[in-house]
């Protein structure tokens, strides 16, 4: 199996993190730079053959991929036992399983 050591992607992995901390940061003086940051953890982790944590998945919209901030940009609803996000960047509507 070809790819990146296991210690990249590690490091990889860390930098996204950060990446998303540093969206949250900046976000209300700065919401482009936040879509920024996501621009690039979404480069890293496509370099790097990573899935984004589910948690981070969260954290943006897969279609237009602005970063969400609940209250701010995105809707959250539970229906039918699924967390459903709608965007108000660009309306997309995602749903994903909801774990309590
Ligand atoms: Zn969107």
């Amino acid at each position: 199996m070809g790819g990146k050591p296991a210690y990249q992607r590690e490091i990889a992995e860390e930098r996204i993190r950060i990446l998303f901390d540093e969206a949250e940061n900046v976000f209300d003086a700065h919401p482009e730079r936040s879509d920024r940051y996501v621009e690039i953890a979404r480069t890293i982790a496509m370099k790097f053959n990573l899935s984004m944590p589910d948690e981070l998945k969260e954290r943006f919209c897969p279609d237009c991929y602005a970063y969400w901030r609940p209250g701010k940009n995105v809707r959250i609803r539970i229906k039918n036992g699924a967390k459903v996000y709608t965007c108000d960047e660009c309306g997309g509507v995602t749903r994903r399983p909801y774990q309590k």
